[in-house]
């Protein structure tokens, strides 16, 4: 689902304008905090079904903070209105890994192709 992907690329880019704009104003938080030191660094869709008027997506982000590689994995619910898609909730669930530390020799896992300790190791 394309806005799911899109919502992505907003929360890799820090972008609160369009993450708020995009979601349904009856859910929307008043404000976004988001973590700046947080990078994104995968999307999987793991499940989506779309009708008329609600769609649901069930993804994990992975992601890099303090040196180490942690997943967000949510259910998240869309709705219709207006012409448009929103994102209204979504339920948060156990990633699918426990959080690791990669060594600072090794690639980074951002997919950067450079060594961990000279990219996102945060040093
Ligand atoms: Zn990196």
């Amino acid at each position: 689902m394309l806005l799911m992907r899109s919502r992505y690329t907003a929360h890799a880019l820090v972008e609160r304008a369009y993450l708020l704009e995009t979601w349904h104003p009856n859910f929307r938080p008043r404000q976004l905090d988001l973590d700046a030191r947080v990078r994104w660094i995968g999307l999987d869709i793991i499940d989506s079904e779309q009708r008329e008027q609600s769609a649901i997506v069930e993804f994990e982000a992975s992601l890099l903070l303090d040196g180490e590689v942690s997943a967000m994995h949510e259910r998240s619910d869309f709705g219709f209105r207006q012409g448009r898609w929103f994102y209204t909730s979504g339920e948060q669930l156990a990633a699918s890994f426990v959080p690791w530390k990669p060594g600072r020799n090794r690639d980074c896992p951002c997919g950067s192709g450079r060594k961990f300790k000279r990219c996102c190791a945060n040093d």
